[in-house]
C-alpha cells in the first residue's frame, strides 16, 4: 500500500516554470532585463488607480470585470461579450489548453517559444509537440505539416518570447488556413502593441470572423502592469463560453481591474512606451551587428527584447558574468535549447549604453 498522495504521473512531467532573476549569484540586487518589463514603469493613470482602491480589501471583485471588458472591446473596436479576462494570459493560455485538449491529444507549437506551452499541454495531460522554427522564427509549413488528427491546440506567440521575431499577418493568415476548423489556433499576442500599429490588427480580425481563433493579450508588458496580473482573450462565443466555465470566478483583482482600466485611458503612455522600445531596441541591435566580428548577433525584434547570440570567443555564460557584474539580470535559457543566447530586455537609454558598453568591452572594443 503507497502511504503518500500520488500525482498523475504527467504532472510529474512538467518542469516549473523558471521566472527571469533580479539577484546576482552572491544575492545582489540587479537591474532586472530578465522578464521584458516595461522600463518605463507604468502609467500615472494606473498608478493614481491603485492609491484609490487601497483599503478596498474587503469585497469580492466584479467576477465578469464588466467594466474592463467594455473598455478594451471600445479600445479594439471588438465586442465585450467576446471578451474574457484572466489572472494575466498565462491563465488563459492554460485554460485553453486544458478546454480543448487531454490525455491522447496533442499540442503544437514552435521551438523556442514561450515556457509555458509545454506546461500548458502538460498539465491537462495532453502530449506537448515542439515543431522546429528557422533561423529563431516559426516556421508556417513545418507547423502545418506536424498537425495530425490528435492536434487539439496550436499555440504561435507573435511576436515570439524569447526569439523576439515575428510573423507577417499573411503567414498568420496562412497557418489559420492551413488548420483543420476543429484545431483550436490560440495567437498570443503578449507583445502585440510592440508592433507597427497598422499590422497589429490580423489576429482580432481572425478571431472575430473564424470559430477557431483565440487570440490572447496582456497588460503585463507594455501597460507595464505585471504585478496587477491581468490579461484577455478575446473569440468566438463558444470559446469564450468554455473559458468562463474553467476560468478562477474571482480572477481578476479589484486593483488590477481598475488599474487596467486607467490604463487603457492612457494611450500617450503606452504610445511612448513602443518609441522608447523601438528607439533604444534599435540602437542596441545596431550596436550587436558592430560586434560581429566577435560572433555576436541578434535575431531581429520585434518585440521589447533581443536574443543576442554568442557564437565567437565571448560567451554567452561570460556576458551573462560580466553583465551582472556591471549590475544586470538577463535572461539564459540553456534549459529552452538556447546556450549560446542572451535575452535582453530593453530596458532605459541608460540601462542600455551600460549593457552594450559592457559587451563591447568583453569584446575588446572601446565604446
Ligand atoms: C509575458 C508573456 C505572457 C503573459 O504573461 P502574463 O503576465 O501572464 O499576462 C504571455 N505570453 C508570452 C509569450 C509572454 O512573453
Amino acid at each position: 500500500m503507497t502511504t503518500r498522495p500520488a500525482p498523475k504521473p504527467y504532472i510529474l512531467g512538467i518542469h516549473a516554470y523558471v521566472p527571469g532573476k533580479s539577484s546576482g549569484k552572491d544575492g545582489r540586487a540587479l537591474t532586472k532585463l530578465s522578464a521584458n518589463e516595461n522600463p518605463l514603469g507604468s502609467s500615472p493613470m494606473a498608478l493614481a488607480a491603485l492609491e484609490e482602491v487601497r483599503g478596498e480589501a474587503a469585497s469580492y471583485p466584479d467576477p465578469d470585470a464588466k467594466a474592463l471588458r467594455e473598455a478594451i472591446a471600445q479600445l479594439h473596436g471588438l465586442e465585450p461579450a467576446r471578451i474574457v479576462c484572466g489572472t494575466g494570459s498565462d491563465e488563459l493560455l492554460n485554460l485553453a489548453a486544458q478546454g480543448f485538449a487531454g490525455a491522447g491529444d496533442e499540442v503544437l507549437f514552435s521551438r523556442h517559444s514561450f515556457a509555458v506551452y509545454d506546461i500548458a499541454a502538460r498539465r491537462c495531460g495532453a502530449t506537448p509537440v515542439e515543431v522546429d522554427d528557422r533561423d529563431f522564427t516559426a516556421d508556417v509549413e513545418a507547423m502545418l505539416g506536424a498537425v495530425t488528427d490528435r492536434t487539439r491546440v496550436v499555440f504561435l506567440a507573435n511576436p515570439n518570447n524569447p526569439t523576439g521575431t515575428w510573423i507577417s499577418p499573411s503567414q498568420v493568415k496562412r497557418l489559420h488556413a492551413g488548420l483543420p476548423g476543429a484545431v483550436l489556433l490560440v495567437l498570443d499576442e503578449a507583445y502585440g502593441e510592440y508592433i507597427d500599429p497598422a499590422l497589429q490588427r490580423v489576429g482580432f480580425e481572425l478571431a472575430a470572423t473564424h470559430d477557431n481563433v483565440l487570440v490572447t493579450r496582456t497588460f503585463s508588458k507594455i501597460y507595464g502592469l505585471a504585478a496587477e496580473r491581468i490579461g484577455w482573450a478575446t473569440g468566438a462565443p463558444a470559446l469564450i463560453d468554455v473559458l468562463n466555465r474553467i476560468r478562477g470566478p474571482f480572477n481578476v483583482t479589484v486593483s488590477g481591474q481598475k488599474a487596467a482600466l486607467a490604463a487603457i485611458g492612457d494611450q500617450d503612455f503606452v504610445t511612448a512606451s513602443r518609441v522608447h522600445n523601438a528607439k533604444q531596441r534599435a540602437q542596441f541591435e545596431h550596436a550587436i551587428a558592430a560586434l560581429g566580428n566577435h560572433g555576436l548577433s541578434a535575431a531581429p525584434s520585434e518585440a521589447n527584447f533581443v536574443l543576442v547570440q554568442f557564437d565567437g570567443d565571448v560567451r554567452a555564460e561570460t556576458a551573462l558574468n560580466a553583465l551582472a557584474e556591471a549590475g544586470y539580470a538577463v535572461r539564459h535559457l540553456p534549459g529552452q535549447g538556447l546556450p549560446n543566447s542572451l535575452r535582453i530586455t530593453i530596458g532605459t537609454a541608460e540601462d542600455m549604453a551600460k549593457v552594450t558598453a559592457t559587451l563591447q568591452a568583453l569584446c575588446g572594443e572601446a565604446s
